[in-house]
């Protein structure tokens, strides 16, 4: 048995799809036989063109015309004789192989792009690198596309980013399961998202694992085997059986009310990232969006999405939630969310540089697009903007000058907008939590991203499974923090939600409803699960309780409350 840290729930028995990453460090650069090479890149160039009219022809069904444009045009850099004869001429000329050919002369070609004042040319570099790295892939027989696959399979990658999940087939995927990541970690969070269960940081399976491995594996504990013989698959087998069994009985939670035992009634939101997710929360009975991740909207494309495309996807994911409200969160790209055409730096220390709120009000224009989007958007229900990794107060003036701006401009434009939009923003820097009491006096409401509030406080990385048994939720440092935002909140009249990943986790709901916490935001599959909890938990004794947790170590406190939590899940034995 091989074990990496359990990121979504529920059992996955099939064959592993290995995402390979290309390394090109080790390649052979020259050949004694030019036709063979000749021949292997004329194989690899129709394989690619194939590919890119099967993904025209699924983005233009998926996403319309103006997405599936982009295979066209990079189809046409494959036809081009300027780029292939490069190529052909280096395997001709200079004995390269055709893997090395590719890799030469599309950089020189993309360096050419690159250099040409007008925008729009320049911006075709990032095609010429796309289409040079799909020839490379297919020389050397690389599979990496999550769109194209063609059985159910487990998806098995050192590390899948928002790019490699953003036009992934998901009926075709049984799994995940990454060598890098932690709870937190992108792949781990679509995989909730998805409900389809994934294992981050399992390094050892990685190395070990090979191409057409069978694989079983329990996202709840971590546990993976390679190629399983009978007996353990039927232990899979019975314990998928007993989970199916309480979702059942939990699927009943989707359509009720929270109420907790004693009567109290927080409210339970969906973290999404799309239109489609948002139908997804809506039917899994969420009661809003706690949390619109925007920037995905801004990720795997070649340009900034426009005022009028945005308040399109926003005025969809408002229609979707029919009048319940939709907190949308202003851009937070930079960390471990990369936008090419906005070609950042590249940084020591990305998470802690040049990121989402200091990226916007850096560049107000892009900034202005969204937030009038929003506002616009608003009309068709209840919106609510959210700034991430506000760190002073400062920052908070500044982003509400200019959503007043933007107002005062829709105004001159005529269009309509809601007015009366709320603007709140997420705690998830140590500075914030501290003054929270400042904070909550210059906004409308807060939302805890412990995501990065647990990174921050214990300088922990999330992305680093290396040290992820330091990620500690557990660590009294970040509960005290917890307890002062609420109570901070509270204290000034406004409320407390939390959308960071702690919101759905079960061990974690008999804390938040001790320290008051006003609404949940989770994944759309965990909602009923923690309305269900929420309803065996009587937030009274829970709030006595919460004294007493702050005053134990980290250890203490995961006893303490994994204890309660199988007090309350004896119920479902
Ligand atoms: C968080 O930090 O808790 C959060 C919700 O934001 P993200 O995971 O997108 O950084
Ligand atoms: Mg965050």
């Amino acid at each position: 048995m091989l074990k990496g840290i359990p990121a979504s729930p529920g059992i996955a028995f099939g064959k592993v799809f290995l995402k390979e990453t290309i390394n090109t460090e080790n390649l052979i650069k020259e050949s004694e036989n030019p036709d063979k090479e000749l021949k292997i890149l004329k194989e690899a160039l129709s394989e690619s063109i194939s590919e890119l009219l099967k993904l025209k022809e699924k983005t233009l069904k998926s996403m319309g015309s103006q997405h599936s444009e982009i295979f066209e045009a990079h189809k046409m850099i494959l036809e081009d004789t300027e780029y292939t004869g490069a190529i052909e001429n280096k395997i001709k000329d200079k004995k390269y192989t055709a893997a090395y050919a590719v890799i030469t002369a599309t950089e020189e070609i993309r360096k050419i792009f690159a250099e040409i004042p007008d925008e729009y040319l320049r911006e075709r570099a990032a095609d010429v690198k796309d289409v040079g790295e799909r020839v490379l892939k297919n020389i050397l027989g690389i599979k990496t596309e999550l769109s194209e696959l063609e059985e159910k399979v487990i998806v098995v990658a050192d590390e899948l980013t928002p790019s490699d999940t953003a036009d992934m087939d998901k009926e075709k995927i049984l799994g995940f399961i990454t060598a890098k990541g932690g709870r937190t970690s992108h792949t781990a969070i679509i995989a909730r998202t998805l409900g389809i269960p994934a294992v981050v940081g399992a390094k050892e399976f990685y190395e070990k694992v090979r191409k057409n491995d069978s694989v079983v594996f329990n996202g709840e504990t971590g546990e993976i085997f390679i190629n399983p013989n009978e007996e353990i698959l039927e232990t899979f087998k019975k314990e998928k059986e007993r989970i199916s069994r309480i979702n059942k009985i939990l699927d009943n939670y989707s359509k009720k009310e929270t109420v907790t035992k004693d009567g109290k009634k927080p409210k339970l939101y969906a973290n999404i990232a799309s239109s489609k997710d948002a139908g997804d929360a809506f039917a899994k009975g969420a009661e809003g969006v706690g949390l619109f991740r925007t920037e995905f909207i801004y990720m795997n494309r070649k340009v900034e999405p426009s005022e009028e495309e945005q308040f399109v996807i926003y005025r969809n994911v408002i229609e979707e939630m029919k009048g319940k409200p939709v907190i949308i969160r202003t851009l937070d790209i930079g960390g471990d969310k990369e936008v090419e055409y906005l070609n950042f730096e590249k940084e020591d220390n990305p998470f802690l540089g040049y990121r989402a709120i200091r990226i916007c009000l850096d560049r107000k224009e892009m900034f202005k697009k969204q937030l009038k989007a929003i506002l616009r958007a608003g009309v068709y229900g209840k919106a609510k903007i959210m700034f991430p990794m506000i760190s002073s107060l400062e920052e908070l003036r500044e982003a509400k000058k200019i959503t007043e701006e933007c107002k005062k401009e829709l105004e001159k434009e005529g269009k309509e907008f809601q007015n009366n939009t709320e603007i709140g923003i997420m705690i998830e820097i140590p500075s914030a939590a501290v003054i929270s009491d400042m904070l909550a006096k210059e906004c409308d409401f807060f939302s805890i991203g412990t995501n990065d509030l647990i990174q921050y406080t214990t300088a922990v990385d999330r992305m680093n499974p290396k040290i992820s048994h330091l990620y500690n939720q557990y660590n009294p440092a970040v509960l005290r923090l917890l307890k002062t935002v609420t109570d901070n909140a509270h204290k000034n009249g406004i409320e407390v939600g939390m959308c960071g990943e702690l919101a759905g986790d079960e061990t974690m709901a008999y804390f938040l409803a001790g320290i008051g916490l006003d609404e949940f935001s989770m994944s759309a599959s965990s909602v009923s699960k923690i309305r269900w909890l929420l309803s065996e938990t009587d937030s009274e004794k829970a709030s006595e309780d919460v004294q007493k947790i702050l005053e134990m170590d980290s250890g203490h406190i995961k006893k303490f409350l994994e204890n309660k939590l199988s007090e309350i899940k004896k119920i479902l034995n």
